[in-house]
């Protein structure tokens, strides 16, 4: 390829909109052009570095044993309905209805068009078990699409989707993914965690992710992990916690004055005493439903555990006009701060739920909102279930049904597995694979006839890797202020011969040779023909992101061309011929 045909336009400056360096780099570079909110033009180079991406992951996905097919983009309503999913998929699911008014959705993910295949097809435990997987794009109408291909809208992903006889089958595959994937994005040129989480609206039991550790904004997951090996995601993260400094100041229980204590800190600070003691009441609204979360006040509510203790689709926390709400609808007039969990029982109709995280369940004498502004209950404790009927006597409060861990962890808590204090640090999901078991196959009623001629719901699996979202962490961790350093397996050209006069014959002769010698061996090359400044040829270089760059400049009258490689930084004084040998011996290598 000519530099002076290649279709990039590199710019001056970064995009006014982009807030991490991969989203910057790719705009800036000629990769990416926004078309709409989280929609993107994949321009030339980008192309070349998904395709490359996608190669990978194609070659290691059929080295395991699955086998690719495409399903359509666009899927009918009918399949989710049979999957429960139409319902509960939230906003994120891009409805939209054809010409005869038939409800469609832009597939976000294809776990029932997959097992409406595998139910068509796979009749008999002979043909089972099996992986199938696809590389297609997918639109999520994300809340928050942002950082450019890290999260967008539309996007591409490699799906993949298991069907086994067994749990022990499905253990084999789910080991057999894991490697596939550790292999896949050590290719990519890309260190990765395996960390445990949350299953979200795919759903299953067990899943893990596959993380890109980084420390800047673009890391969008904490991840917490232990030398013994332990790492978790936030979402699904536990830990042990320290004996907590419990000093009971109030043995008789009473409703006292605590006048302009609105946070923790105020309320600790005028009774003089550790949040340890305080359980803290916080309104959650999922899907218009109050939920009532109760924690020890020294720590916090993770929401998607608290989703999953109470189920549902979309968390978040109230805001003040809803608290104030719920106060006067249940007779009360007390403002953030004041809440307690006591006499609150609907909000517009709907029962208010409640979850008490375990942190509070042996807490005794504590302080506790009571409804009622400027006060707070102290000395109060759980009300036994013996004790029925006692519901208002003072100092007693009833403990929720639900009590489960819905706190998050914190860095220092101590790992579950060995006892050690937890680390913190951020990451970005590539990757993820889950144990779907019979959620989507039991529904769909997808089955087979086992060997004793009974029919059964296969034994799924599911297997993400986001390919955009993989080359835009590759940027991430592979960069500097001059632009991106490619990994060499997935850089769009490996090298860039830049002639530094092209008006120099003997230099230009060169540098054509060398172009040639490259493209030969099987190189992708570019060679920077332009009638530029060599500073500028430098910098679309380095910002371009090129491997290898291979400069014939005036050293040429002494047979010597400069090599630089853009990883290290390092630059020899070679021979021609010896740079193209560097060059030729590292894409061999690659394969
Ligand atoms: P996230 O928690 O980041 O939203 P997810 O759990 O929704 O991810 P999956 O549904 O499992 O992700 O999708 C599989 C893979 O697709 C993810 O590991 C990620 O690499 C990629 N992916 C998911 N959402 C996006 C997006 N909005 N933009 C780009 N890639 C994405
Ligand atoms: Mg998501």
């Amino acid at each position: 390829m000519r530099m002076s045909k290649l279709f990039v336009q590199t710019l001056r400056e970064f995009p006014s909109d982009a807030e991490v360096i991969s989203h910057k780099l790719l705009v800036r570079a000629g990769y990416i052009r926004k078309l709409s909110m989280g929609i993107y033009n994949f321009l030339p180079l980008m192309w070349r570095v998904l395709k490359k991406v996608e190669n990978i992951v194609r070659e290691e996905m059929d080295n395991a044993g699955a086998q690719e097919l495409l399903m359509p983009f666009v899927q009918p309503k009918e399949l989710w309905e049979e999957s429960g999913r139409w319902g509960a998929y939230g906003g994120e699911l891009m409805r939209l209805t054809d010409r005869h008014g038939r409800e469609m959705c832009l597939g976000p993910t294809h776990e029932e068009i997959i097992t409406a295949i595998a139910r068509d097809g796979l009749k008999s435990y002979k043909q089972l078990p099996v992986n199938l997987y696809q590389i297609q794009s997918k639109f999520r109408d994300e809340r928050r699409p942002r950082f450019g291909l890290l999260r967008g809208r539309e996007f591409i992903m490699k799906d993949a989707y298991s069907f086994d006889t067994t749990q022990e089958g499905l253990d084999k595959e789910y080991k057999n993914m894991w490697n596939a994937y550790t292999k896949i994005f050590k290719r990519c040129g890309l260190d990765t965690k395996a960390v445990q989480s949350d299953s979200g609206a795919i759903g299953g039991s067990v899943s893990h992710e596959f993380m890109v550790i980084t420390d800047t904004d673009a890391g969008e997951n904490d991840v917490f992990y232990c030398d013994c090996g332990y790492a978790a995601n936030s979402n699904h993260a536990i830990s042990d916690l320290p004996m907590a400094n419990i000093k009971g100041e109030w043995s008789t229980p009473q409703i006292i004055d605590t006048p302009d204590t609105h946070s923790i800190e105020e309320l600790c600070d005028f009774l003089k005493i550790e949040p340890t003691v305080i359980v803290k009441s916080l309104v959650y609204i999922v899907d218009k439903n109050p939920v009532i979360a109760l924690i020890r006040a020294d720590k916090n509510v993770e929401e998607t555990k608290l989703l999953n203790a109470v189920g549902g689709n979309e968390i978040r926390i109230a805001v003040a006009a809803e608290i104030e709400d719920i106060m006067v609808q249940n007779g009360f007039d007390a403002e953030k701060g004041f809440i307690g969990p006591k006499g609150l029982k609907e909000y517009n109709g709907v029962p208010v739920k409640f979850v008490a995280d375990k942190t509070v369940i042996d807490m005794k004498n504590f302080v506790i909102g009571v409804n009622q502004k400027d006060k707070h209950g102290v000395g109060y404790n759980w009300e036994c279930k013996c004790n029925s009927g006692g519901s208002d006597s003072t100092g007693l409060i009833e403990l929720p049904e639900t009590v489960a861990d819905i706190r998050l962890v914190e860095a220092g808590e101590l790992c579950p597995e060995c006892g050690k204090p937890l680390k913190v640090t951020r990451g970005i999901e590539v990757g993820n694979i889950f144990q779907l078991g019979t959620k989507y196959s039991a529904p769909m009623n997808a089955v087979y006839t086992d060997i004793d001629g009974t029919t059964k719901p296969y034994i799924m699996g599911c297997y993400g890797i986001g390919i955009s979202r993989t080359a835009a962490a590759a940027v991430e961790a592979h960069h500097d202020e001059n632009g991106i350093k490619w990994p060499l397996a997935i850089a769009p050209y490996h090298a860039i011969v830049i002639p530094v006069s092209t008006k120099d014959e003997l230099q230009m002769k060169v540098a054509e040779d060398i172009y040639k010698t490259l493209v030969k061996h099987g190189v992708e090359a570019v060679i920077d023909d332009r009638d530029e400044r060599a500073g500028v040829k430098f910098k679309d270089a380095d910002l371009i992101g090129f491997p290898y760059r291979i400069t014939v400049g005036k050293g040429i009258t002494e047979g010597l061309v400069e090599f630089k490689t853009r990883e290290t930084g390092e630059i020899l004084n070679i021979k021609p011929e010896d740079a193209a040998e560097i060059v030729v011996t590292a894409i061999t290598k690659l394969k």
